[in-house]
């Protein structure tokens, strides 16, 4: 396959950034957006370069970042300026090509390998982008161009703000590999001291690690990283309308231990289904069929599924329907190994509204959560019944969209 050209741009100091380009008058001043004191989050959510010449980092209590900075400025936040903003940003990625991934709401990937030639070289449309985001928003990023995502990311962190970073495939190991592993997304808190562990340090180290030991001691997601960290795939952005067409999007998993109890059962169907949903509304998708598989401990498969009239995407209504569906098939006591859930016929958000739905309270719910999840983490807030550790593997989650079950 042809090598792909990946854009990663970043926005610099995104909170503090768009706050700045609101109000030019502090612009040349330490600026910190912070959280509200009177309820328990007065803490730095961003700082812009200024602020962060004077130590002040993310996470620092109000007084403290004062204590290191007494002319701080503090602004509170104002999230939905900062959604469109992004969004703003987002529809000038989207004129360079229609292969657009967001990764929260300040970075997005761009894959420009079909389109650079209309604008000139893959620095061309960097820097073109780099240029029209500073005059038409007012506000600098940060671009990485490399062969995969992961590289594009190292490159748009090397140089900031407001410059670009090539990682070509015939440097990207002098680049790169003498860094430490916290420089890369994905190598988890969890993982990191395993790897240290092994003599694993840099991106080097674990490069030229035996691959079979590293799938050993971490599974597919240590493989894929091994492969990341080699420069092996990692460059698969959709276009808008293959996201469009997607017949079905479902994930599975193996638990820890054998499903066998009701509750065990609630808490794996709530995890993947708040999952899906979550995945749903990121791509702006509904369904309506839903597809439950699930695997004895034979290894043999069965499963069913059910049409709902209106179109969802929130992990409530999906969990409800694939519960039915396994109370039709299941009593606890039978033992249970793995699960999948899988929604297609597929719709886009916005095409079909219900008026008799609850429709608003339920859109403000999710987007809070997508909100939280966007800024924190997917990890950061999940339903209580999920928090089932005993069962739930949660390093065993296959996601896949497409997939056709059986
Ligand atoms: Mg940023």
């Amino acid at each position: 396959m042809k090598q792909r050209i990946i854009l990663h741009c970043d926005v610099n100091n995104f909170f503090a950034s768009v706050e700045c380009a609101l109000n030019p008058s502090i612009k040349d001043m330490p600026v910190a957006v912070t959280g509200e004191k009177s309820k328990r989050t007065g803490i730095v959510l961003a700082k812009n370069s200024i602020a962060k010449s004077f130590g002040v980092k993310t996470g620092d209590i109000i007084f403290e970042a004062k204590k290191k900075c007494p002319n701080l400025i503090c602004v509170k936040p104002h999230h939905d300026i900062y959604e469109s903003y992004s969004k703003r940003i987002r529809s000038i990625y989207e004129e360079y090509t229609d292969r657009v991934e967001p990764f929260g709401i300040d970075e997005c990937w761009l894959d420009i390998t079909d389109t650079v030639k209309f604008f000139g070289t893959p620095l061309d449309v960097a820097n073109q982008l780099r240029e029209r985001i500073k005059k038409e928003i007012g506000v600098t990023i940060s671009v990485g161009i490399s062969f995969s995502k992961l590289y594009a990311k190292l490159g748009s962190d090397m140089k900031k703000p407001d410059a670009v970073t090539i990682i070509s495939y015939d440097n990207f190991k002098k680049m790169t590999y003498k860094l430490p592993l916290s420089s890369v997304i994905g190598i988890g808190r969890k993982m990191e001291p395993k790897l240290n562990k092994l003599n694993i340090f840099t991106l080097g180290d674990f490069a030229n690690y035996d691959k079979y030991v590293i799938k050993k001691h971490f599974g597919v997601v240590g493989e894929e990283m091994y492969n990341k960290i080699n420069g092996i795939g990692d460059n698969e952005i959709a276009s808008i309308d293959e996201i469009k067409k997607l017949k079905s999007i479902g994930n599975g998993t193996t638990t820890l231990v054998d499903i066998q109890t009701e509750y065990d059962m609630q808490s794996v169907v709530m995890f993947l289904c708040d999952e899906i949903a979550s995945r749903m509304r990121y791509h702006h998708l509904k369904g309506t069929t839903i597809h439950v598989s699930l695997r004895k401990n034979d290894l043999t498969w069965f499963g069913k599924s059910y049409t709902v009239l209106t179109p969802t995407n929130t992990a409530k209504d999906l969990y409800t329907e694939a519960l039915k569906l396994i109370n039709t098939m299941w009593k606890p006591g039978f033992l249970i190994r793995s699960i999948r859930i899988s929604v297609s016929n597929i719709t886009d958000e916005n095409e079909q509204i219900n008026l008799f739905e609850d429709k608003q309270n339920k859109d403000k719910l999710n987007s809070a959560i997508d909100k939280i999840r966007q800024k924190y983490g997917y990890k950061s807030i999940s339903p209580l019944i999920t928090n089932n550790d005993e069962v739930i593997n949660r390093d065993a989650l296959k996601t896949n969209n497409n997939d056709e079950e059986t």
